[in-house]
């Protein structure tokens, strides 16, 4: 088996919307490789390259996979996320078994647009970067108006995983 085991580290309640929690999880195996594949099998994931990372939606759900965390945003409760745990994990370890005869697809979104970036903002809308709304935020940042430290909430621990990602492709 490719992929033995998915540990939970912390269960976080969700900053945009508190009825919601995510969980973040460590993969006893760097899933990189296969992100790919992923990428491949399900055409609405989103993959990028520099730092190897993927997002793909499941049951309400939005699951970000990198290297070496799964972090499972918007779920309604624990018992959702159990599950989806056990439903990542066996879709890894399909498609590693099925990788030969998956093309894998490379194509990466490294170019954020407006709703890319603001689907992945702290979405408080609590005006700490001078604008009302996080929408009005992302399309001021595409337009080179902002840099990523005005959004002060998305530089706290629990919004670490997205910062990272985002400083990668800014
Ligand atoms: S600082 Fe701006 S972009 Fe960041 S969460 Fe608040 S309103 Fe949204």
């Amino acid at each position: 088996m490719f992929l033995k085991k998915i540990e939970v580290e912390t269960i976080r309640r969700c900053g945009a919307d508190k009825t919601k929690i995510r969980f973040r999880t460590r993969p006893s195996t760097d899933i990189s490789e296969l992100l790919p594949y992923l990428n491949a099998t399900y055409p609405d994931s989103i993959y990028y390259a520099k730092k190897p990372s993927l997002e793909l939606k499941k049951d309400d759900a939005v699951i970000l996979l990198e290297s070496e965390a799964i972090v499972l945003n918007e779920l309604s409760n624990t018992t959702q996320g159990i599950k989806l745990i056990d439903w990542v994990k066996e879709e890894i370890n399909r498609v590693y078994k099925n990788k030969d005869q998956i093309e894998p697809d490379y194509t990466s979104k490294e170019n954020l647009s407006v709703p890319e970036l603001y689907k992945n903002l702290p979405q408080l809308n609590c005006s700490e970067c001078g604008e009302v709304t996080c929408l009005a935020f992302a399309t001021k940042f595409v337009k080179g108006e902002y840099e990523l430290e005005a959004c002060s909430p998305l530089f706290t621990d629990d919004y670490q995983g997205i910062r990272e990602r985002l400083e990668d492709y800014i």
